[in-house]
């Protein structure tokens, strides 16, 4: 498309084809000079029609009708036709098009009406005497002036004008008789400041351009900017940012048309293990490729957003009713799941979603971001169900929850926390050789809360390094009292082992104990929660030094576990209970667990089956050559006293024939009696 030039009233060939950045600059700089021009443009006009009745007034007597009324009447219809269509077109909305086309009528009317106007005046000239004359000058010369302070924004309409005045004054002077000199000179003043004003014009102008051009790049720099603040640049979807935005817009039009949306938010599983295995390049590619995905599955009905790492966010939009929403997300998880070959890997990931309904289940973008986030990391810890819609009891969880946590803010830990033991056993002497210790607690507000429900609470609150300290303080003091071969085994938490401060504070402990750090093993959960892999091998490798113990926990149900068998410097693993739970009966269950311990027998670490609860379980584990074993069949976890009974009733009695059979009641008491098998 040919360009045109602002200033200029024909069109100029370009160079080089201008770009869309460089028409929408053009474009906006005439807009910004025709908005100057066209607030001035009723005023010009009716100084005009002023002016030019007051001379034709001054000049009835002397001049014919013709020329002080005919004329000036025809000049007045061309004065109010303009200022009619300026009043009628005054509101419209102004396109870069619609710009240009005035302005070129603007340029084309600019010689007609300055020379109609000019030469009316010339032609009274000949009228009157001295002093009408003068009138003529003057009249020539500030409406003229007027006229070109008017148009100054427009610079060809103001050339026209100057030139045309100048030509009058000129014409003027060869018609003026010898004794009026003093209309010369005027004259000739007039045209030194109409020119002077032409040049003042020019300097106007190029700063005028320069100030509307500093304001285009401007923009166009805040605009950059707008957008980049707006952009996750790795995956080239909105960001966190502009996703929060959305969502209080959403909620904002919503709550005023009460219409549904949904909020998904949606984490990969396995993406960090593909970003330490292969890099950061193969996991950048990853991401990009699974936004690709996501916005070809969205489409019209959602729109998504990357909330930083591997978390992405669904604003789903379409009409959907519940059943409709999870298959549409489980369609997503489905797309998600099929291999990307990347750097010449087939990279296999899959995700997890949790869902909340608008304005169903929150009244505010704030809670329904929440919701959507507790649904997602609920199935994640719970159900492992891939998409998770947020229920009355996620409501009534958050709300527990909620309560634990002050309750937990409030206690005094000292006091209210207590460590019961469950012996770990050798299954080859049927000895106890260890006891896990497991926290319990007694809180004064709520009564006994399971350690399963308080410790993930405590983990989110950031107050697990404090009860952590407070159980392996006790703990420690019952392991001083047992015999030198009765190991310890003490669960940490990810947050613990992934805190250099904690972890060092442990050492302390453990070196101030009087506990042969050889004694003592700590337990690792594999959840989602082992995040910075680097940070916990630091840490364990720091306890390793020192003699400890490192066992991998609940085995098999995790998330990224062979990852963490090779990085982490282990010497046991404890094989999850629900793989234990009839495992005498579900040969799945016997192969995963026999693999399992193929696998630990070739690392040369130990292997701990953990939650056996019968007799047939034993003996099937036992003929599969487990030799560390620990479950309700054997002992509950009991506390400090019973764990020395229990040690004092092993010296000389065989498992087999004595089973020690422990209740643990609601209150946290053990009652153990030795049933006699066979
Ligand atoms: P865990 O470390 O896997 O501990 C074993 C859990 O299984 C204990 O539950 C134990 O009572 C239970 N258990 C043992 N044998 C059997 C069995 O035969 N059948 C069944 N059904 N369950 C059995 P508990 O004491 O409720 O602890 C639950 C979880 O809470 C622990 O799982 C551990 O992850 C966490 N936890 C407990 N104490 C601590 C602690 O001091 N620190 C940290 N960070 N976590 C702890
Ligand atoms: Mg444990
Ligand atoms: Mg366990």
């Amino acid at each position: 498309m040919p360009r045109y030039s602002p200033f200029m009233l024909f069109r100029t060939q370009p160079k080089a084809l201008p770009t869309a950045a460089e028409n929408a600059e053009s474009g906006f700089q005439l807009m910004v000079q025709y908005q100057a021009f066209n607030k001035q443009l009723p005023l010009m006009y009716c100084i005009l029609l002023c002016n030019t009745w007051i001379l034709s007034c001054n000049h009835l007597e002397s001049a014919p009708h013709w020329l002080t009324l005919y004329i000036p009447l025809l000049l007045s219809l061309v004065c109010l036709s303009r200022l009619g269509f300026w009043f009628k077109t005054r509101h419209q909305a102004l396109t870069p098009a619609l710009v240009q086309r005035r302005m070129c009528q603007t340029n084309l009317l600019a010689a007609p009406v300055t020379l109609a106007f000019a030469g009316w005046a010339i032609m009274l000239f000949n009228y009157g005497d001295t002093s009408t004359r003068y009138h003529i000058a003057g009249y020539l010369a500030l409406t003229m002036l007027c006229s070109l302070l008017c148009l100054m924004h427009i610079r060809v309409a103001a050339i026209i004008v100057t030139v045309i005045a100048n030509l009058s004054f000129v014409i003027l002077i060869f018609t003026s008789e010898q004794g009026q000199s003093s209309v010369l000179l005027i004259t000739i003043n007039i045209v030194i400041v109409l020119s002077g004003m032409m040049l003042m014009l020019y300097f106007y102008y190029r700063d005028f351009v320069q100030l509307i051009q500093s304001h285009i790049q401007a923009e166009t720099l805040s605009r950059e900017n707008f957008a980049l603040a707006n952009l996750d640049s790795l995956t080239q979807l909105p960001n966190r940012r502009k996703f929060f935005h959305d969502l209080e817009r959403h909620c904002a039009d919503n709550s005023s048309q009460q219409q549904r949306f949904a909020l998904g938010i949606l984490d990969l599983d396995g993406f960090k293990p593909v970003n330490d295995l292969y890099g950061h390049g193969t996991g950048d590619k990853l991401l990009y490729a699974v936004s690709r995905r996501l916005e070809n599955i969205c489409a019209e009905q959602a729109s998504v957003a990357r909330m930083g790492g591997d978390e992405f966010a669904i604003i789903i939009t379409a009409n959907m009713d519940e059943a409709a929403l999870m298959d549409f997300c489980t369609q997503i998880g489905k797309t998600l799941r099929s291999p990307y070959a990347i750097n010449n890997h087939m990279v296999h990931i899959s995700a997890s979603i949790g869902l909340a309904i608008y304005p169903d289940m929150a009244q505010n973008a704030h809670d329904l971001y929440e919701f959507a986030d507790y649904a997602l990391y609920h199935g994640k810890r719970n159900t492992r169900c891939d998409v998770t819609l947020f229920s009355s009891d996620h409501r009534k969880l958050i709300v527990r929850d909620a309560n634990i946590e002050q309750a937990l803010r409030r206690a005094v830990l000292e006091q209210e926390l207590s460590v019961f033991f469950q012996p770990i056993i050798a299954l080859s002497s049927e000895r106890t050789v260890a006891f896990e210790a497991l926290a319990r607690w007694h809180s004064s507000e709520l009564g006994i809360v399971s350690p399963a429900v308080f410790i993930p609470i405590a983990e989110q609150a950031s107050l697990i390094s404090d009860i952590t300290l407070a159980l392996l303080a006790k703990a420690l003091q019952v392991a001083r009292s047992w015999p030198e071969d009765i190991r310890l085994a003490f669960n940490l938490s990810a947050h613990d082992i992934s805190t250099r401060r904690v972890v060092e504070r442990i050492m302390l402990m453990l070196q101030q104990s009087g506990v042969d750090p050889q004694r003592v093993e700590f337990e690792i959960t594999e959840t989602a929660g082992l995040q910075d892999l680097a940070q916990i091998k630091w840490c364990s490798e720091q306890l390793r030094q020192m003699g400890c113990g490192i066992t991998l926990d609940d085995f098999g149900t995790g998330f990224s576990s062979f990852r963490q068998l090779h990085e982490l410097p282990l010497t046991k693993i404890k094989i999850d209970r629900c793989f234990i739970r009839d495992i005498h009966s579900n040969p799945l269950s016997r192969k995963i667990v026999q693999s399992l311990m193929t696998l630990s027998c070739d690392m040369q670490i130990q292997c701990v089956l953990e939650g056996v609860e019968n007799a047939d379980e034993l003996q099937c584990i036992q003929s599969m050559g487990a030799e560390l074993a620990q479950g309700y069949y054997f002992s509950q976890p009991v506390p400090e006293v019973m764990s020395h009974s229990l040690l004092a009733k092993q010296t000389d009695t065989s498992i087999s024939e004595n089973t020690i059979q422990t209740s643990e009641n609601h209150l946290g008491t053990v009652d153990i009696t030795f049933k006699q098998q066979g």
